[in-house]
C-alpha cells in the first residue's frame, strides 16, 4: 500500500442508500485490514435523516467490524493522501453479517454460480450539476439535451471527473449532458456484478467531491429540480457462461434467447417488490412517473424506452444483447438492488416463468382497459406502496433474510414518515443534499 497515503476509508452502503464509512490511519492499516473498524450494528437502522429506526438486532448493544475488501484499494484522486476500499460488514469473528448489503449482493452472485451463470452489469448513472447556495440548489445551465453548449458549460467538471475516474480503474463508455437543467451522464463499463455495484459506489464518491473541488454540488437524487428530467441509473445485464453471452440469441426474437426471456419474466414479476430496492427513496416516487423515461409500467419491449424492461438492441456489429431496467436510480443500496435483481431474474429461469408479449407503444398512450387486456400495470407510485409490495414478496424477502428485510423496511417507513409530514420543497432538499 502507498506510503504517502494517511488514511483509508472503509465504506459501506446503508439502508438508507447513504455511503458511510471509518478511516484507518496508515500506521494501523494492516492491523484493521485484519480485524476491521468496530462500529455499532445500530448504523444499518440509521435513515437518510440519521433518525435510528426500531430494528430487533440493531440496538445499542452489539458490534460489527467493517472489513475492506483489499482488492478494491484505489488512491483518491479527488482527496489527496487519501485512499479507499469498498467493505463488507461482518460479525467480531469475521464471520459474514447477516446485516451486510455487501454480502447480501455476494450470495446472490454465488446462487448465480452455482447454477452456472456470472452476471455482467452496469448502472448508468445521471445527476444534476448545479450550485449549493444556502437551501438552493441552481443547475449549472439550462443546455439543451446533448447539446454542444452543454459539453461546453460542464467542460471543467467532465475532464476533472472522467479523468477521477479513469485513475480509479473506471472504464468510462460515454459523457453526454441530458434533458434537464445542468443534467449529466457518465456510463461506465460493464463489469461483474460485485464489481459494477462497488464502481457505482466510487462513482457516487467522485462525482459529488471533483463537484465540491470546484465549488459546485452534484447531486444524484432522483428528482432534485421539480418540474426538470429526473435523475435514474439505469441497470444493464447480461448473463454469461463460460465467457458467452447466454442472452444473446440471433434467431430469438429480438436477439434474446429463451434464458433471457426467463430471466425478464422473473424480473417483471417481482418488480412491485423490487422497485422498493431499485428506486429507494421517497424522492424516487416524483421521478418514477408515466413518459419521463424511467419506466413506470411493468412491461417490457424490444428498444422500448417507456418499458421498464427493455431488450437493447446490439450495437455495431457482434455488439451484445443486454436487458435494461429503467425504474433504477442512484438513491437505492446499490448491493441490495443488484442482489434482488439477480434473485428476481434467477425465480423466473427456475419455474420457466413465461415473458408474455412486448409492448411496441408507450404504456402511457395506452387506455386502462388496453393496459389491462395486456397485463401491463402500474408500478407502485410512492415508497409506501413499494414497500407494501416488498413485503408481499415471499420470494425476495426470504433472499434478504429476517434481519436485513425487518431492518429495510423500518427503515424505509421510517424515512416515509418523515417525509409525509413535510412539503414538496423540503423533499427534494434533504434528497439532492445527501444523495
Ligand atoms: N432521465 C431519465 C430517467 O429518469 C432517463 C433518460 C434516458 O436516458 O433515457 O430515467
Ligand atoms: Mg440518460
Amino acid at each position: 500500500m502507498r506510503t504517502n497515503v494517511s488514511l483509508t476509508r472503509f465504506l459501506y452502503v446503508d439502508h438508507g442508500g447513504v455511503v458511510r464509512g471509518k478511516a484507518a490511519a496508515t500506521s494501523r492499516l494492516a492491523e484493521r485490514v485484519e480485524s476491521g473498524i468496530g462500529h455499532t450494528r445500530a448504523m444499518m437502522a440509521m435513515s437518510m435523516m440519521d433518525e435510528l429506526a426500531p430494528v430487533d438486532g440493531m440496538g445499542p448493544v452489539g458490534e460489527v467490524r467493517i472489513k475492506p475488501d483489499t482488492s478494491t484499494w484505489v488512491t483518491l484522486p479527488y482527496a489527496p493522501r487519501a485512499a479507499a476500499m469498498l467493505a463488507d460488514q461482518v460479525n467480531p469473528d469475521g464471520s459474514p453479517w447477516d446485516g451486510c448489503a455487501r454480502t447480501f449482493l455476494k450470495q446472490a452472485v454465488a446462487e448465480l454460480a452455482a447454477e452456472g451463470f456470472e452476471l455482467q452489469a452496469s448502472f448508468e448513472p445521471e445527476f444534476t450539476l448545479g450550485r449549493h447556495e444556502g437551501a438552493s440548489f441552481t443547475p449549472i445551465d439550462e443546455s439543451l439535451c446533448y447539446s454542444a453548449t452543454g459539453f461546453h458549460l460542464a467542460h471543467d467538471y467532465t475532464i476533472d471527473l472522467v479523468g477521477a475516474l479513469i485513475r480509479q480503474g473506471l472504464e468510462v463508455e460515454h459523457y453526454y449532458p441530458e434533458l434537464g437543467h445542468g443534467q449529466q451522464e457518465v456510463p461506465i463499463r460493464h463489469a461483474t456484478a460485485l464489481r459494477a455495484a462497488d464502481n457505482h459506489v466510487l462513482l457516487r464518491e467522485t462525482v459529488r467531491a471533483v463537484a465540491i473541488g470546484q465549488g459546485l454540488w452534484a447531486s444524484f437524487a432522483p428528482k432534485p429540480v421539480p418540474g426538470q428530467a429526473g435523475n435514474g441509473a439505469h441497470l444493464h445485464a447480461s448473463l454469461w457462461a463460460s465467457g458467452a453471452n447466454v442472452f444473446a440469441y440471433p434467431a430469438g426474437a429480438y436477439g434474446l434467447s429463451d434464458l433471457g426471456y426467463r430471466f425478464l419474466a422473473g424480473v417483471l414479476a417481482h418488480l412491485p417488490g423490487l422497485v422498493a430496492l431499485t428506486c429507494g427513496t421517497v424522492n424516487s416516487y416524483r421521478r418514477l412517473t408515466p413518459s419521463s423515461w424511467s419506466g413506470a409500467f411493468a412491461c417490457y419491449g424490444p428498444d422500448n424506452r417507456e418499458a421498464a424492461l427493455r431488450i437493447c438492441s446490439p450495437i455495431g456489429p457482434g455488439g451484445s444483447v443486454n436487458l435494461e431496467l429503467k425504474p433504477v436510480d442512484s438513491t437505492g443500496n446499490p448491493y441490495l438492488a443488484l442482489g434482488a435483481f439477480i434473485h428476481a431474474g434467477l425465480d423466473g429461469i427456475r419455474r420457466s416463468l413465461p415473458a408474455g408479449e412486448p409492448l411496441l407503444a408507450d404504456p402511457a398512450t395506452l387506455s386502462a382497459a388496453e393496459r389491462a387486456r395486456l397485463s401491463v400495470a402500474r408500478l407502485p407510485a410512492s415508497l409506501p406502496a413499494a414497500l407494501d409490495a416488498l413485503e408481499a414478496d415471499s420470494c425476495l424477502m426470504s433472499a434478504l433474510g429476517p434481519l436485513r428485510s425487518a431492518a429495510y423496511l423500518a427503515v424505509k417507513r421510517s424515512e416515509a414518515e418523515h417525509f409525509r409530514n413535510n412539503d414538496t420543497e423540503y423533499e427534494c432538499r434533504h434528497h439532492w443534499l445527501k444523495f
